[in-house]
C-alpha cells in the first residue's frame, strides 16, 4: 500500500512516500511561518510532488491536540492562531482528497507498529523522552483518543509532587524526568546542562542523583502504565532514549515497581524509527 505521510513541525514540514511501511521517496522543507494559508498550502503542495491522489492518500501529523473527530486543532502550542481551525476541511480542499490528521505524537505511536519496534503487535504504548514527554497508545490496534480526544499523554502522569508543568499543573513526569527539566535541575546542581555528556558521567557521585531522581519517575509512570493497560510492549522514543545503556538501566528499575506477574513479561524496548516515525505513521492513518 502506498500513501503520503506529512509531519508539521514549527520549523520544518517532513513529507515521505511511504509504500508497506517504508518511506521510498522524502522531500523537507522549511516552515513558511505560522500563517495557516501559507503553512497549508505547503503541505499541499508537497504532498502533490510527492504524487497525492485517489490511489495515494495522505494523511498528516499536527503538533498539538486535536477535537474527537480529528477535524479541528484545539490546541497547538507553536501555532497559536490555529485553534478552532478546520484544519482537515482546509488541508483536503486544498489537496484535493480527503486527508486524514492526528496528534503527531499518536502519528510516531503508529509508525511504530507499521513499520518500527512494534511491528504486528495490536496493543502497545509509546513514551517519547525528548524536551518533553509524549507518547501514544495503540489498542487493538487502533489509537485509543480517550472520550475527549486527549488520551495518551504519559508526561503528565503524576508521579511526582510539586514540581512545575508546562501544562500549568504540576507533579507531572515531564516535568521532573524530560530534558527541559532535567537540564534545568542539572543547573541547580551545578553542573552543565549538557545531557548526553552527563549520562556518560551517570556513576559519579555528582552526577548519579541527578539521573536517579529522573529515571525512577519515569519507571513508576511506566510501570503504573502497564498496569493500567497490560500493553505487549512498552516503546521508547526520543533523544534520552538514544543514551548508550538506557534501557539495561531503566529496566530493572521499571521491573521494581511491577506487581509481580507482569515483572517476567515487561517487553521494554527502544524505537526503530527515530525521525521517520512519525511521517511513517502519518501514512499509517489512511490504511483501512
Ligand atoms: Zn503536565
Amino acid at each position: 500500500m502506498r500513501a503520503i505521510g506529512i509531519d508539521l513541525g514549527g520549523h520544518k514540514i517532513a513529507a515521505a512516500l511511504v509504500e508497506d511501511g517504508r518511506i521510498v521517496q522524502r522531500l523537507t522543507e522549511p516552515t513558511p511561518g505560522r500563517e495557516p494559508d501559507d503553512v497549508t498550502a505547503q503541505v499541499a503542495k508537497m504532498a502533490r510532488t510527492l504524487g497525492a491522489g485517489p490511489k495515494c492518500p495522505v494523511g498528516v501529523g499536527i503538533p498539538g491536540m486535536l477535537d474527537t473527530l480529528r477535524e479541528t486543532a484545539l490546541l497547538l502550542p507553536n501555532f497559536s492562531g490555529w485553534n478552532n481551525l478546520p484544519v482537515r476541511k482546509i488541508l483536503s480542499a486544498k489537496i484535493g482528497l480527503p486527508v486524514e490528521i492526528e496528534n503527531d505524537a499518536n502519528c510516531h505511536a503508529l509508525g511504530e507498529g507499521w513499520g518500527g519496534a512494534a511491528a504486528g503487535m495490536t496493543d502497545y504504548v509509546l513514551f517519547t523522552l525528548g524536551t518533553g514527554i509524549g507518547g501514544g497508545i495503540v489498542i487493538n490496534g487502533r489509537i485509543l483518543r480517550g472520550f475527549h480526544g486527549m488520551a495518551g499523554e504519559p508526561g503528565h502522569l503524576a508521579v511526582g509532587a510539586g514540581e512545575p508543568c508546562g501544562c500549568g499543573s504540576h507533579g507531572h513526569l515531564e516535568g521532573i524526568s524530560g530534558a527541559d527539566a532535567l537540564e534545568r535541575n542539572a543547573e541547580s546542581m551545578g553542573l552543565q546542562p549538557d545531557l548526553k555528556y552527563l549520562w556518560t558521567r551517570r556513576s559519579d557521585p555528582s552526577v548519579a542523583p541527578l539521573w536517579d531522581r529522573a529515571l525512577d519517575h519515569l519507571a513508576k509512570g511506566i510501570a503504573s502504565t502497564v498496569h493500567l493497560l497490560d500493553p505487549q510492549a512498552v516503546i521508547l522514543g526520543g533523544g534520552l532514549s538514544r543514551g548508550e545503556g538506557f534501557l539495561d538501566v531503566l529496566r530493572p528499575r521499571v521491573i521494581d515497581y511491577l506487581a509481580s506477574p507482569f515483572k517476567k513479561i515487561l517487553d521494554l524496548r527502544l524505537s526503530l524509527l527515530g525521525n521517520d516515525a512519525a511521517v511513517i505513521g502519518a501514512a499509517a492513518l489512511t490504511r483501512k
